[in-house]
């Protein structure tokens, strides 16, 4: 059979993995590629011609696995999409949000009057619309985790949970072709342990071929703190000891939940001020609908914590902000409370609004719990820009600047090495490293072949006969 690796590779975005066994192709993942400088139309350039494409597997819902998918379906993909429940309903949520970012992206730069710019123009059209993710969703079959499925005679898939986001899960294939049977595994993005709502990482069956993710290759989490006392500490500074607003900026899928169920765990333990909290973002509370419609997948502790005190997503201080005007009278209340809002890396979204008002607030905090890449406006304030632009304006920043990485999706270096070392070297042939930066594999790279795995990081377009 042949791998080729056509996204994600020596990079994060843009995950994309053909495996061809004979003449029978599946992808994995078909991510949208955001990278800094890249085009969006750029996505459209498919390698392979769509309607060749036999399956698509998709291990997660975060756009970078999945928001090229409509695109794939417009350019005439006609097979089945394999992923488990809670991936689907949530890639339909986040492809939508895709379809909305488009829609404002093009609102914006097209021009009020005057010609239209042929050549201008074609960059700013929405890759798809709402009816391509309808295409895409239509094609969507729901598969059980740890439960193998038989796509042929000759190709059998399980999914096994990965953590990192409800319904991740790596792919797991047993193959046999030419050469007999053999196994290869798609990490998909790998999670960490004891993560607020999710399950740990599950480890694979040993396998003969690993495509893993790197996105933490060559650092590690802090050990120094819990989220508790993280959550306590930021929160006793920020509107306690003085009275002051946080600002907590979160992607509104995964992140808004961990958040608020940790949040919850602090009021039960009376932990909590008694002030209000407010998440400002429908897409959360949409995200939120289906982290409970999807109940019996959350952690064993969130379980239990619904058992003991109801709902893990609500608590008497908490107010879902549904409306704009709602959300608009929040940038004038003046209390000591808390704002949970996106977008994280605070391009766009309602979290705008609240920056404007406070990012010159010497009384205001902005929390951030996720990572923002390189060009974002979130970025800027953590490398410490005394000035940004927020909603076209110059303000300087008076606010005080915080931020952990106890909330990320991620396994750190030490989980990455003991997720691949589960399998020993005699039968783990291959690891292929994609999805991270280029240092990040590098440093993996290394640590792994020191325990006698063999590793290869490949290029874009590289393919390996296996
Ligand atoms: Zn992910």
């Amino acid at each position: 059979m042949k791998l080729t690796i056509w996204g994600a590779a020596q990079q994060v975005t843009g995950s994309m993995h053909l495996l061809e066994i004979e003449d029978y192709k599946i992808l994995i993942d078909c991510g949208l590629n955001y990278e800094n400088g890249v085009e969006l139309s750029e996505n459209e350039n498919f390698p392979f011609l769509p309607s060749d494409i036999d399956l698509l597997v998709l291990t997660h819902a975060h756009i970078d696995h999945s928001g090229n998918i409509p695109t794939l379906v417009k350019a005439g993909f006609e097979g089945q999409i394999l992923c488990t429940a809670p991936t689907a309903d949530l890639t339909q949520l986040l492809l939508t949000d895709s379809v909305s970012i488009f829609m404002r992206k093009q609102a914006k730069k097209a021009p009020k009057r005057g010609r239209v710019r042929k050549g201008n123009f074609i960059h700013q059209q929405p890759l798809y619309l709402q009816k391509h993710v309808l295409d895409t969703t239509e094609r969507i079959v729901t598969l059980p985790f740890n439960l193998a499925f038989k796509v042929n005679e000759n190709i059998e898939i399980t999914f096994v949970p990965t953590g990192h986001l409800l319904g991740a899960a790596a792919a797991y294939f047993k193959i046999i072709d030419a050469g007999g049977e053999k196994t290869i595994a798609f990490s998909g993005d790998l999670g960490r342990k004891n993560y607020p709502v999710l399950n740990n990482p599950e480890y694979l069956p040993a396998v003969d071929y690993l495509v893993c993710e790197a996105t933490y290759g060559g650092r590690l989490h802090s050990t120094d703190a819990t989220i508790e006392t993280t959550l306590v500490d930021v929160i006793n500074d920020a509107c306690v000891k003085q009275p002051g607003r946080l600002i907590i900026p979160a992607f509104s899928v995964g992140r808004t939940q961990a958040l608020v169920f940790s949040l919850n765990q602090l009021f039960v333990k009376g932990l909590l001020p008694r002030i209000p909290v407010f998440v400002d973002s429908p897409m959360a509370s949409q995200a939120t609908q289906i982290f409970r419609k999807h109940h019996r997948f959350v952690s064993l502790e969130a379980q239990s914590f619904y058992s003991q005190n109801g709902d893990e997503f609500e608590f008497d201080n908490l107010q879902y902000v549904k409306e704009l005007s709602e959300s608009k009278e929040i940038s004038n209340y003046f209390e000591p409370c808390i704002i949970i809002s996106s977008a994280g890396m605070l391009e766009g979204g309602r979290i705008q609004d609240h920056l404007f008002f406070n990012i010159q607030n010497f009384y205001a905090t902005i929390f951030f719990i996720g990572f923002c890449a390189k060009g974002t406006l979130g970025n800027r304030l953590l490398r410490g820009d005394s000035v940004v632009k927020v909603k076209g304006r110059d303000l300087s920043v008076f606010a005080t600047i915080k931020k952990t990485d106890l909330f990320s999706g991620h396994a750190d270096h030490a989980g990455l090495i003991d997720y691949i070392s589960h399998t020993p070297t005699q039968k783990l042939k291959t690891v292929f490293l994609v999805h991270g930066e280029p240092e990040a594999m590098q440093a993996l790279k290394t640590d792994l072949e020191a325990l006698s795995y063999g590793v290869k990081i490949p290029r874009k377009g590289e393919i390996f006969e296996i």
